[in-house]
């Protein structure tokens, strides 16, 4: 399928772990890329600045849904159902003081 215009889903929902330009630290899932334009565009397009894993996302039926709204659940499901395990808890006998 082809990416909808106008739509700009995966550039919210998602979350970027890599660094963009205005967003040093990445992204977190559920903001705006600060490369989002108004009408869900990105301003970025075709620059080298544009992240990797913004060239590499390939839409698809199950991640575009079939409209915006759609997409948005996907996407929030799919951060959730990727997230990472909080770190284990150290175990063992408790040290008394
Ligand atoms: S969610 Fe899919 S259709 Fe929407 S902007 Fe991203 S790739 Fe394009
Ligand atoms: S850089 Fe462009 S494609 Fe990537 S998240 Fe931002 S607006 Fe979307």
């Amino acid at each position: 399928m082809n990416c909808r215009t106008g739509c700009g889903a995966c550039c919210i929902a998602l979350s970027i772990s890599s660094p963009i330009p205005g967003m040093p630290d990445g992204k977190p899932a559920g903001r705006h890329c600060v490369h989002l334009t108004s009408d869900y565009r990105c301003a970025i397009y075709g620059r080298p600045e544009r992240p990797a894993v913004c060239n590499n996302l390939r839409p698809a039926p199950d991640i575009c849904g079939s409209d915006r709204d759609e997409a948005l659940a996907l996407l929030a499901w799919l951060e959730w159902a990727t997230r990472p395990e909080p770190a284990a808890t150290q175990s063992g006998p408790v040290q008394p003081l």
